[in-house]
């Protein structure tokens, strides 16, 4: 049993899972979604990322109801986000939220350095920081000096997908910082963007990986469907 069925297992929560063979049409899939959309018993969608190639992730999205796009993805919930207006947000950065809020940490004023601009992780982020009145500056690849940037951060977030991206001349004493990478080592063991060991003795306080943000995830994944 996979994670999210587990945790639906555990709180009670009736839940579907779909494990759609490789050669899945377009049509196949749109026509499940379509389905479930209509389905009473069913208040939440989630669609697995990334789809094989050859299926447009876009239409597919875009054909969940917005009303159960419980991973905010579907445009319309997008744009509520964007205007502060929202009933779901995407799962990492709600988590995110989360964490800062329960840890009673202010980010009205703070430099909030996000690293990483995903629709999924990196953009949202941004915009709950920026609602929370932090001020927000978002780094990419193309980004220019970004050490400086980030050593300004008083809020530093991670969403590179990079091991060890971030090192410990690139934060800022005490600075809160927040490790979202997952990546997988050539041993198998899975570490966040941040140079755990060396950066822990710098930050203020530190997610780790695993068990930071990703538990999180999926706790917001429930929360959302629950509000669905
Ligand atoms: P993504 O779509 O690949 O985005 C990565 C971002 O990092 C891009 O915006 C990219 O910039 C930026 N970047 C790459 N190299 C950089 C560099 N050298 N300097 C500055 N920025 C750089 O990845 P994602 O979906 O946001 O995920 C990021 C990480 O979080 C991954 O490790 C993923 O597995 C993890 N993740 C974890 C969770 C969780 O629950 N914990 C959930 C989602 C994702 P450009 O836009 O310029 O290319």
């Amino acid at each position: 049993m996979g994670r999210k069925e587990a945790m639906c297992a555990e709180l009670g929560m009736y839940s579907e899972k779909y494990a759609l063979p490789a050669e899945t049409t377009q049509e196949e899939l749109v026509a499940l979604v379509e389905k479930l959309n209509c389905d009473d018993k069913i208040h939440g969608i989630l669609v697995q990322l990334p789809l094989p190639d050859g299926l447009d992730e876009k239409a597919v999205i875009n054909t969940i109801n917005p009303e159960k796009d419980v991973d905010a993805f579907h445009p319309v919930n997008v744009g509520k986000i964007m205007i502060g207006d929202y009933d779901f947000v995407p799962c990492t950065p709600a988590g995110i939220m989360e964490m800062i809020d329960e840890s009673g940490m202010e980010v009205e004023g703070k430099h909030c350095v996000v690293i990483g601009r995903s629709n999924i992780v990196g953009k949202p982020m941004s915009m709950l920081l920026l609602h929370k009145n932090g001020t927000v500056t978002i780094c990419h690849s193309r980004t220019k000096n970004l050490k400086e940037i980030t050593k300004t951060a008083d809020i530093l977030v991670a969403a590179v997908g990079r091991s060890h991206f971030v090192t410990a001349d690139m934060v800022k004493e005490g600075a809160v910082v927040i490790d979202v990478g997952m990546n997988r080592l050539e041993n198998g063991k899975l570490t966040g963007d941040v140079d755990f060991e060396n950066v822990e003795p710098v930050a203020g306080a530190i997610t780790p990986v695993p068990g930071g943000v990703g538990p999180m995830t999926i706790s917001m994944l429930m929360k959302n469907t629950i509000t669905a």
